[in-house]
């Protein structure tokens, strides 16, 4: 009989999907839901992946708005979900399932429900990867789900300042804990580029996420400016590798791509 121990540690092993990569930072709002979108879609849409895109960012879900997403998934003759899909990328949020604004309080158990309803329960059918955009931080929902979500590896996102950096090795530690490879460290908004003089500005901090990777052995997989066309982009639900597929910032987010 199956120990009451591993059952809380089985691992969610989802039909039919190669690798599941999650996409986390230490602290939020540094651009961990942004580069998880023009990732995912670059992967599809310039790499030829079938991919998929699922929000475990249970407590702030953006990538209905990202992505563009309406209403709420199907439902299959087996009672499991059907991903919504846009821009090539099929996904699954709970921002779709719960009711717009309504703030979501939810305790770890529940977390973990939702969390297998939206792998297991999803008819993602053949996929090369599976992006994960998962909740900020190191608490213990992010640790189970680490657990849980059987991770091929780990992409940290991190802007170049010291307070975020500080909590993205924290979540460094935390993958190596659960044993999951990490793929590389993503600096986001790494510099402002003055559309005026076109003179690149380090609003927070010159070169900080290139030596955190360079101190914990980790690859530095890109680096991302603050760029009015991603934050447009991301707010009206059209990524920018999907609006400005040959712009250098799409390249960057196809590099980040390649190299993971
Ligand atoms: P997180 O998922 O880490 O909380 P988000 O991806 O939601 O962060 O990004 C936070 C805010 O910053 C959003 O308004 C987003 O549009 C904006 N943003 C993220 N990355 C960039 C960037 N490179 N250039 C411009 N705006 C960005």
């Amino acid at each position: 009989a199956e120990s009451k121990n591993s059952s809380i540690v089985r691992s969610l092993k989802i039909e039919g999907v190669k690798d599941i990569i999650a996409v986390a930072s230490g602290k939020g709002g540094v651009g961990k839901s942004t580069t998880a979108v023009n990732l995912a879609v670059s992967l599809a849409n310039m790499c030829g992946l079938r991919v998929g895109l699922l929000d475990a960012d249970v407590y702030g879900p953006s990538i209905p708005t990202m992505m563009k997403l309406h209403g709420k998934p199907e439902v299959s003759e087996v009672n499991k979900m059907i991903p919504i899909e846009n821009h090539g990328v099929k996904c699954i949020s709970m921002g779709s399932l719960v009711e717009k604004n309504a703030p979501i309080v939810w305790r770890g158990p529940m977390v973990m429900k939702a969390l297998e309803q939206m792998t297991r329960g999803v008819e993602w059918g053949q996929l090369d990867i599976l992006v994960v955009d998962m909740p900020p931080g190191t608490g213990d929902a992010q640790i189970s789900m680490s657990q849980r979500l059987q991770l091929s590896g780990a992409l940290i996102v991190s802007t170049p300042q010291d307070v975020a950096l500080m909590d993205a090795r924290r979540g460094v530690k935390m993958f190596s804990k659960v044993s999951v490879p990490i793929l590389g460290l993503v600096e986001n908004m790494s510099y402002f580029k003055c559309p005026h003089c076109s003179k690149p500005s380090y609003i927070f901090g010159k070169g900080g996420a290139r030596k955190t990777a360079d101190e914990m052995g980790l690859g530095f997989v890109g680096e991302i400016p603050l760029v009015e066309e991603i934050r447009s982009g991301s707010d009206e639900g059209v990524p920018v590798v999907v609006s400005q597929p040959n712009s250098a910032v799409s390249k960057a987010y196809c590099d980040v791509g390649h190299k993971i």
